[in-house]
């Protein structure tokens, strides 16, 4: 074998340590790939893979590199195909280098590590997290370290893990490490997969309780875990350690930007299942392009990205404490009034930059110095936004917030010593010097004038030499390599006096220099030089005593973060025309005049406001008929809007609404096809079916549209009409639903379930033309205006006249057969080619009565199973259940 040259020894080594990563290894002003990774790399990338010597093997080896500046172009696009890549640096100058430069894996890139502002947008976190399960117990761990916020939960969850799915949708991580014992688990996999989260493995050992416990104390420097509220959350723990972990071994440093672990209890917030934050929009549409259509995208007029997260935060995590979201409806009730304050909060916040990521930035060590002057601004809207504040007294959440803020005085301070170091547009390059103010640093001043002199004296000696030789057009001029020269044009060649020594010849010109000006020269590099590196030093110190804040500004950061959604929601109010609701613990859901908010927008000939009243006893379950293209499902989902965007604390779209709070909202809505994950449309319904039923409780509200649609009209009716049966009897109190059907038999169910109403959305036949009025009404449908609606959308006249006729015969027949069946006619039944016929003869059963539960569960008894007693106590519990 040849011997290897000692930079492909490096790489050897690098990809030994990176054995699970691509390896970017630099070479001048290249990172190149070898081998394998560089096949990899080239495909993935689309660049041209090459070959050159031989590697380990003998054979020729491939190769693939990038420009060293493309690389925030080239990397995201490889991590977010779940490549982790290592990035081999040159670890020392060049030029200065002995022998070999020294190379070595400076940071593991992975998405959800990311540092770098290529890999993550700027309105939410990117988190990584950690998924540990024992014994049924769940813990999950989500750390951003571009903002140091790190949070833990556990959970209690079995498969299909839906509790685990729905808190990663809303939290939405780029990236989920797990131990290999629970990546075994092929369906959880394929269920974060299915979120387009990038799973990576976790060594085993690292999630053990004992050293991920471990891994924290060091890290927080505490004994315990208590005061961070997950000393006793064995999984939680583990997983928390194990993140901890596996960041900082990507990042090859201490993440000091991780200040504190918060622990939270999904029993806080009102639950959002991954299906309903997709059926609703909350943050994304349907299609998961971005937030056009999305509810967020209706409500984001923020002004920081910290703002922009919190709301985001707020929508996804909405509250179920009637007191706290009171608290911030005080706090947006107030900005909404007081129009000039919030005007001038608005006004201030517009000038704050990415405080929460700049900080990470200064904590980590990549900031620049423009980074410095973003932060400055950023403190500077502090004092400011304090002053308009004053008037708040009484509004709980804008009083804490604001006195929190004047607490950090300091940072004032801070934001001088930033003003008066950092000169107001330095360059992106913290290497090149023009960063620092003149007056800050006396020897930098020094070497200023060194310099500066120095360059004064070039000029003036210019004139000298003009006037020595007389050569008018001489000039002084400088590169890179040559330094300082005087050039002389061909012409003017033989006035050139003997002491001039010669540089360089050019096609026009000589080049010359003389001792004098080589000497000056060399007084006027090297304080550029001293100057850059002290420079460079000084700005490493600022960011050292910035760093020294980092809590306190983390802190106003996050409170800046508040503020902003807070002056958002009463901005957003105000322009959309949005009322406070008033927020109640019991069961009533009062609308006046609702409108959907993403849809209002968007309607040419305006939005029908609609009203709505659902309670625990009577109005508990509206079943809405009405034909396709009425705007049931518009009805429905607005109401599900109205309940998060109020348990978030924002003023709804309604002429007046009162909110009985809502622990969950569960969505069963049009008919997504899931292809991609092999499920068919109607077993997907079925799952998300049976996901509701099983876990709505007396506080959630349920949607449900068109349900039983994806099977045949028989098993659709029947598992529609069980579905109202099942949930108006759920717990014996019923659960809030809103049932949307094109089954308009089904209305008659409402006459025997008592907490049943029929609505539907009226429409006006206007000849063969269907008008939609939008509104919704008391009472049920007899019709479903298909063929109407066919026509509308532009099936041809033939197909639906011949409908029309088809259906004409079909409700004779119906006739006929119902007569048939109360036996007033002695007419043979005719066979039930129709499924509508089918439909009304079943139909027929719920005008007598409904099935009662207390029968069905006599008859669900397996009396040879039971003992006496146990047969007794049953007999009594059905007693009282009739009482
Ligand atoms: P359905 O669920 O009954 O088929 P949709 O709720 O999807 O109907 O509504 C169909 C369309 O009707 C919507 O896309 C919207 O453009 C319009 N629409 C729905 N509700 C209203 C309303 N209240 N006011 C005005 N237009 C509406």
């Amino acid at each position: 074998m040849e011997k290897m040259t000692p930079a492909m020894q490096q790489y050897y080594a690098a990809k030994e340590e990176h054995k699970d990563a691509l390896i970017f290894f630099r070479m001048g002003d290249f990172y190149e790939s070898f081998g394998e990774d560089a096949k990899t790399i080239a495909k993935e990338l689309e660049i041209t893979l090459t070959t050159r010597g031989k590697g380990k093997d003998g054979e020729k080896m491939p190769l693939a590199g990038i420009p060293y500046h493309a690389i925030d172009n080239y990397l995201p696009r490889l991590i977010k195909k779940g490549y982790k890549v290592a990035i081999c640096e040159q670890l020392e100058d060049p030029k200065k280098a002995k022998g070999v430069v020294k190379r070595g894996v400076v940071r593991v890139v992975t998405p959800g590590t990311a540092m770098d502002s290529s890999m993550f947008s700027d309105s939410s976190n990117n988190y990584l997290v950690a998924l540990y399960g024992d014994k049924g117990e769940f813990g999950l761990s989500f750390l951003d370290i571009s903002t140091g916020e790190f949070l833990a939960t556990q959970l209690t969850d079995e498969e299909p893990y839906d509790r685990i799915i729905s808190e990663l949708a809303r939290m939405g991580p780029s990236e989920c490490i797990m131990p290999p014992s629970m990546l075994k688990d092929a369906h959880l996999k394929e269920r974060i997969k299915d979120l387009r989260i990038i799973i990576h493995e976790f060594d085993e050992d690292l999630f053990d309780h004992k050293i991920a416990e471990k891994v924290l104390l060091d890290h927080f420097k505490v004994s315990t875990l208590e005061g961070m509220g997950c000393s006793e959350l064995l999984a939680a723990v583990s997983s928390a350690g194990a993140a901890l972990r596996y960041a900082t071994d990507t990042q090859m440093r201490e993440l000091s930007q991780v200040q504190t672990l918060k622990t939270y209890f999904d029993s806080e917030f009102m639950v959002l299942d991954a299906i309903t934050l997709r059926n609703l929009e909350i943050v994304r549409n349907v299609r998961g392009e971005g937030n056009d259509a999305s509810l967020i995208g209706v409500l984001d007029e923020t002004k920081t990205p910290m703002g922009r997260r919190q709301l985001q935060k707020w929508l996804l995590k909405p509250l179920i404490s009637v007191d706290a979201i009171n608290d911030r409806l005080d706090a947006v009730s107030w900005l909404h009034d007081n129009t000039l304050v919030r005007f001038d909060i608005r006004a201030h916040l517009s000038y704050v930059k990415d405080m929460e990521r700049l900080v990470g930035r200064v904590i980590y060590g990549n900031s620049n110095a423009r980074d410095l002057v973003s932060l400055k601004k950023s403190l500077e809207s502090v004092p400011l936004l304090l002053a308009s504040l004053q008037e708040c007294e009484g509004i709980e959440l804008l009083e804490s917030t604001s006195s929190k803020l004047s607490s950090f005085a300091e940072l004032d301070e801070l934001a001088k010593l930033i003003d008066s170091a950092i000169v107001e547009e330095p360059p992106l390059s913290v290497r090149d010097g023009g960063m620092i103010k003149p007056g800050y640093n006396e020897q930098l001043d020094e070497l200023f004038d060194l310099s500066k002199n120095g360059k004064q004296w070039i000029a003036k000696f210019q004139q000298k030499e003009r006037d020595r030789t007389g050569i008018r057009s001489m000039k002084v001029g400088y590169n890179k390599v040559f330094g300082y020269y005087l050039e002389v044009t061909k012409a003017n060649i033989s006035q050139v006096p003997d002491d001039y020594i010669r540089k360089q010849t050019m096609t026009n010109a000589e080049r010359f220099y003389t001792p004098e000006l080589k000497e000056r020269e060399s007084a006027i590099l090297s304080a550029d030089e001293k100057m850059t590196a002290l420079e460079y030093e000084l700005l490493t110190e600022l960011n050292t005593i910035i760093a020294s804040h980092s809590r306190q500004l983390q802190e106003t950061a996050a409170l800046i973060g508040t503020l902003d959604v807070l002056a958002n929601l009463a901005e957003v109010a105000a322009n959309n025309n949005y009322v406070r609701p008033a927020i109640t613990s019991d069961c009533r859901l009062l609308i006046r005049d609702g409108r959907h908010p993403v849809v209002e927008n968007t309607v040419p000939g305006g939005f029908v406001p609609n009203d709505t009243e659902m309670d625990c006893s009577e109005n508990q379950f509206q079943l809405i008929t009405g034909p396709n293209m009425a705007g049931k499902s518009t009805y429905m989902r607005q109401i599900a809007m109205i309940v998060i965007m109020a348990q978030s604390g924002s003023f709804v779209p309604a002429s007046h609404a009162s909110i009985g709070i809502v622990d969950r909202v569960f969505t069963r809505v049009g008919a997504f096809d899931d292809l991609a994950s092999g499920q068919s449309t109607f077993m997907v319904e079925m799952v998300e079916l049976a996901n509701i039923l099983n876990n709505a409780t007396p506080k959630s509200l349920v949607l449900l549209d068109e349900i039983g649609r994806g099977t045949s009209t028989y098993d659709g009716y029947s598992i529609a009409k069980a579905v109202v049966e099942y949930i108006h009897n759920k717990g014996r109190v019923g659960v809030r639903s809103l049932f949307a059907t094109h089954y308009h038999q089904l209305t008659e169910v409402a006459a025997s379930l008592k907490r049943v109403k029929n609505y539907h959305i009226a429409v006006k036949e206007d000849g063969d033309d269907l008008v939609f009025l939008r509104k919704i009404v008391p009472g049920a449908t007899d019709r479903s205006y298909g063929i109407h609606v066919a026509r509308i959308a532009g099936v041809p006249h033939a197909v639906t006249s011949r409908a029309k006729e088809i259906l004409e015969d079909i409700e004779d027949e119906c006739m006929l057969s119902e007569e048939d069946r109360k036996g007033s006619k002695k007419k043979q039944r005719s066979s039930a080619k129709y499924t509508q016929v089918i439909l009304f003869d079943q139909d027929a059963s719920y005008g007598e009565s409904a099935p009662d539960p207390i029968v069905e569960e006599l008859k669900k008894l397996d009396i040879n199973s039971m003992t006496p007693i146990e047969a007794l106590n049953k007999l009594n519990e059905l007693k009282g259940k009739l009482a």
